[in-house]
């Protein structure tokens, strides 16, 4: 497969950064994961504002504009078979000798790259997935995405070795989202999530899951929501790019609801594969 970075595509496996690359030493980057369907990119509007966002967040100057950007994404995606895909793009803040503060002259390095996309199968959302819980040990800018990403890594690993496609995070008590997704209870028939903060990172799924609550009828909040909460609530959700929309159906070995996927998950599940067909 072909790769972008810093102005040529290149095959993969000729894609090659410096040591010095701030991303290497520092974890000092922002990146973005895109879905593709059909060959058109889905949310990407969403999807572009958030890596303005975080670039704005950590002090990086954005190398391109919003149509230079897609018209890079465009080659990489054009350039792979497949015709549903999950783009991949990083920026970080460039190759400098090794010191903590912004070096005064660093170019930006830019990597885009894409993979072909399985949507996840029909089993996994008829028969909903397992995940644990674990205390959140990130830093308190989860709202940025960063690169650096040791504690979701550590959260995954430890959902990995425990049979479960998750870890759903809690900070003092309170739910915070997966370490790779958003997560959502339905309760008496609402969906509430928890509020937008520096502590969670707002899904593009975020305003779509409110957005397709709003056109199926289903009232939408969010709140502060406990770790009972979560274990008593008639269902839960997860969301992200790759894994669209899953019921939560197993948490701790502890069935939620029927251990089944819920109604409210069919409704929203259906509506959002409509939606990146439209
Ligand atoms: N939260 C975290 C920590 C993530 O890494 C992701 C990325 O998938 C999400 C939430 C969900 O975001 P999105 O819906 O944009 O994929």
């Amino acid at each position: 497969p072909l790769v972008y970075l810093n102005g040529e595509l290149t095959p993969l496996s000729e894609a090659k950064i410096p040591v010095l690359d701030r991303g290497f030493i520092f974890g000092d980057g922002v990146y973005e994961v895109i879905p593709v369907y059909n060959r058109k990119m889905f949310r990407a509007k969403q999807h572009m504002a958030r890596l303005f966002r975080s670039l704005d967040a950590i002090r990086i100057p954005n190398p391109h504009t919003e149509e230079e950007w897609m018209a890079l994404i465009d080659k990489v995606t054009s350039a792979h078979p497949a015709d549903t895909q999950l783009v991949y793009m990083q920026v970080t803040r460039g190759v400098a000798k090794r010191a903590h503060a912004f070096p005064a002259d660093a170019t930006p390095t830019v990597f885009i790259m894409t993979n072909a996309f399985t949507p996840p199968d029909a089993a996994t959302v008829d028969n909903g997935v397992r995940c644990v819980t674990t205390d959140d040990l990130r830093w308190q800018r989860c709202d940025i995405k960063s690169i650096s990403l040791l504690g979701n890594v550590l959260a995954a690993q430890y959902a990995a070795e425990n049979d479960a496609l998750e870890a759903i995070q809690f900070r003092d008590g309170l739910l915070t989202e997966g370490g790779s997704s958003n997560i959502w209870i339905v309760s008496n028939g609402a969906v509430y999530g928890p509020p937008k903060s520096t502590l969670i990172l707002e899904g593009i799924r975020y305003g779509l899951l409110e957005e397709l609550c709003a056109a199926c009828n289903i009232p939408f909040g969010s709140r502060a929501i406990t770790r009972d909460e979560v274990f008593a609530a008639d269902e839960v959700l997860m969301t992200s790019a790759g894994r669209e929309v899953l019921a939560v159906t197993v948490i701790d070995g502890k069935q939620i609801g029927t251990g089944k996927s819920g109604p409210v998950f069919r409704k929203l599940y259906a509506a959002y594969q409509d939606a990146k067909r439209a």
